[in-house]
């Protein structure tokens, strides 16, 4: 994946920067996470779910 790609990537919940986790995006505000599908990092808060 390409790194700029979290310059554009914000949390849709609490709108908090973002980085790669596990294969996972997680926020670093909130501290949800965020599958990546095909490459592709969904960002949707019904999909997220709280680290643990
Ligand atoms: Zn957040």
């Amino acid at each position: 994946m390409n790194p700029k790609m979290f310059d554009i990537l914000c949390c849709p919940v609490c709108q908090g920067d973002v980085v790669l986790s596990d294969y996972e995006i997680a926020c670093v505000k909130c501290h949800l996470r965020y599958p990546i599908e095909d490459g592709i990092p969904v960002m949707l808060a019904e999909r997220a779910r709280k680290s643990s």
